[in-house]
């Protein structure tokens, strides 16, 4: 493994629409063959409440005031898409939130321009979950595949789990929107949908392994040089120093938990790197002990 260089990117806002100049963090991993890059789509701005929403008041005031966090400011979660690049894929894991989720999020394709990779030259898209933040970036403004050529790869489980209509009913009304966004696209491109099960190969070097809690059918991706780990370790923070704490932000918080507490102990005893998609300065890095639990550092 040989972390090679961080770098911050530039790049004018398209077509100079007054608008201010934006800039992308990309942090970069090469070995086996492959050379993975994580671009920002951006940031979401969540309400406290939706990650420690699950927490007594008391421990909640406690956990967010041990890491500098405010009950009265919106948590900041960078959004962190890996692109891979080898000798004949480019591929995505995940494609970011596209126009219609949140305002400050949805910047994969200028980030995407600034590297000079054409969204046709894409071989593969790779998706982690069905989240909004994760999945939504895949049609554009009008409502065309953003990734014409990509084959596309899913979870079987959470393929089924985002297009069934009896989900409508179960996943409560918080998240009844996600629903919707994500039956929607998925039915759009069905047809180029590949199905992925724990251990399947999608590409060469990278293996899919279920990390089910934070959704039914979760997938991480095992790269050989880095795990990239998707939403079930989905903070920088205290999915770090309280890996087996139940947080609001799971859909299933106690299986999540366990998911998460296993895979970190493991990338903790292993050294192997981490690509987090929701995990600060570009979200590649390692864990690292520290006092009961671990933190995240930075690559
Ligand atoms: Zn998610």
């Amino acid at each position: 493994m040989r972390l090679t260089r961080r770098r911050l990117l530039t790049a004018a806002a398209a077509a100079a629409m007054a608008l201010p100049r934006r800039a992308w963090t990309a942090t970069t991993l090469e070995g086996g063959g492959m050379r993975l890059d994580t671009l920002s789509d951006g940031r979401l701005e969540l309400p406290p409440s939706f990650l420690f929403g699950t927490l007594p008041e008391a421990e909640a005031a406690e956990v967010m005031a041990r890491h500098g966090l405010s009950p009265d400011a919106p948590l900041i979660a960078p959004c962190n898409v890996t692109l891979l690049r080898s000798e004949d894929r480019t591929a995505l894991f995940d494609v970011g939130a596209g126009p219609d989720f949140q305002p400050t999020a949805g910047e994969l394709p200028a980030a995407l321009d600034a590297l000079g990779v054409a969204p046709e030259k894409i071989t593969d898209v790779i998706f982690t979950h069905g989240h909004p933040d994760h999945l939504w970036g895949l049609l554009d403004e009008f409502d065309e595949p953003l990734f014409p050529e990509a084959a596309l790869w899913m979870g079987g489980t959470e393929f089924d789990y985002w297009t069934d209509p009896a989900t409508a009913g179960s996943i409560g009304e918080a998240r009844l929107a996600f629903y919707a966004g994500a039956s929607r696209r998925l039915e759009a491109v069905a047809d180029r949908m590949r199905r992925i099960a724990d251990g399947d190969v999608p590409l060469p070097g990278v293996t899919a392994r279920l990390t089910p809690g934070h959704t039914p059918g979760h997938m991480a991706f095992d790269l050989g040089q880095a795990l990239l780990v998707g939403d079930c370790i989905g903070n920088g923070h205290v999915a770090f120093s309280d890996p087996a704490m139940a947080l609001g932000s799971d859909q299933a918080p106690q299986e999540a938990a366990e998911t998460r507490a296993k895979l970190m102990a493991e990338l903790a005893a292993s050294g192997q790197a981490l690509i987090g998609f929701h995990l600060p300065e570009g979200g590649i890095g390692t864990v690292r002990t520290e006092g009961q639990g671990y933190r995240f550092a930075p690559a």
